[in-house]
């Protein structure tokens, strides 16, 4: 047990597993690791290279920091940046070498502007056939594709992105397929006009559930780090989480009933029990929506957070006959023994999905990669 509060082991093998079952699931396209957010919060630099490693073929984040950090790391793969740029963006993006996602005229207008001999600009139209955030409407996309080819920009792909890819059932199932038959009205004249153009759609979800959704690549984040995009058990789609976040009992407490513990003595001991406070609060991520409304592991079973999170610390029942003591690992997500914590559970808790789940775990947090 090292000094850190707490700590997320990053389990690169997983990751390339993980990466290489959605490669197999993509059939001949591409997979584009997404490594935004800091690789969901598993640290970019490091997952971007196991991917690579797993079968990816190149890297997508959101912004342009994200994507200098990749290069600075020493990533020399093709890298898109799929938000909007605004400002010194375009020139910054161009001079990383990153390929582009064009939206609008404003997307056309500075990408076009920031782009010389030697910083080409490569640009991907995207379409919205739905999601109704960005991208331009089917009926003008080709004339936005034409303007950024005047002004000088290749146009080497064509995508969209799908608003309810995860749900297989329900009321808004059938609206990915929607979705799709609006793009696929696209594709010819596209690829007639731009041969060689890479024509793209899927997020893990849409990959992992229909092979005609994968075109010539597929994006995927959320599965790369074996977390489910249908918030069910990863297993069930062979995937395997690659975070484990771990801590430590920092003390244990005799407690006689009736004694609260934290903020607001929003719990109190029903009986004489032992308590111990872990090192982690919402300042690392660990959310105060998880208030007397989470378990974690303490020597390989499961015991609950009791009272209200703080910035800093939890406190958990360890029960009237713990034999734990300071100093026991607490496993916050992963596996101990033969439990398991999955980002799937936590998010449920808290009305949430994985996604913000491994996200959230803060920058205070050591990653430590292993495999
Ligand atoms: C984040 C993102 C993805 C990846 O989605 P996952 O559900 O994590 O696989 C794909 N495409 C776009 C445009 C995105 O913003």
């Amino acid at each position: 047990m090292n000094e850190a509060r707490s700590t997320a082991v990053i389990d690169l093998q997983a990751l390339r597993h993980n990466a290489a079952r959605l490669a197999r699931a993509a059939g001949g396209a591409e997979l584009m690791a997404v490594v935004k957010a800091n690789g969901y919060g598993h640290g970019a630099v490091d997952c971007a290279f196991a991917a690579l490693d797993g079968g990816a073929g190149s890297l997508a984040v959101a912004s342009v920091e994200e994507a200098e950090e990749l290069r600075l790391g020493g990533l020399t793969a093709r890298v898109l940046i799929m938000s909007p740029l605004a400002g010194a963006g375009f020139t910054r993006a161009l001079a990383a070498g990153c390929e582009v996602v064009v939206g609008d005229g404003d997307g056309v207008e500075g990408i076009t502007a920031a782009a010389s001999p030697d910083r080409p600009a490569r640009v991907h139209v995207e379409v919205d056939t739905g999601m109704g955030r960005l991208g331009v409407a089917p009926d003008d996309a080709m004339q936005l594709a034409e303007a950024a080819a005047a002004g000088g920009a290749e146009v080497v792909g064509l995508m969209t992105h799908f608003a309810t890819a995860d749900e297989r059932e329900g009321p808004e199932a059938g609206f990915m397929r929607e979705q799709l038959v609006r793009f696929r009205q696209l594709i010819p004249a596209f690829r007639d006009r731009f041969p060689g153009i890479q024509v793209h759609a899927a997020n893990s979800a849409a990959t992992l559930r229909d092979p005609d959704a994968a075109f010539d690549m597929v994006r995927c984040g959320i599965a790369l780090y074996g977390c489910s995009p249908f918030g069910r058990d990863p297993s069930d789609d062979d995937l395997v989480p690659v975070m484990t976040w771990r801590s430590r009992l920092a003390t244990v407490k005799a407690f006689t009933s009736r004694m609260s513990a934290g903020y607001g003595r929003t719990w109190r001991a029903s009986r004489g029990t032992w308590v111990g406070i872990v090192p982690v609060g919402y300042a690392d991520g660990f959310s105060r929506d998880l208030s007397n409304n989470d378990e974690v592991l303490v020597g390989g079973r499961r015991v609950p957070v009791v009272g209200t999170v703080s910035m800093d610390l939890i406190a958990v029942d360890l029960g009237p006959e713990a034999e734990e003591r300071g100093g026991e690992e607490v496993v916050i997500l992963g596996r101990q023994g033969t439990e398991r914590i999955t980002a799937e559970e936590v998010a449920r808790r808290r009305a949430s999905i994985s996604y913000e789940v491994t996200c959230a775990v803060s920058p205070r947090v050591a990653r430590i990669t292993a495999g």
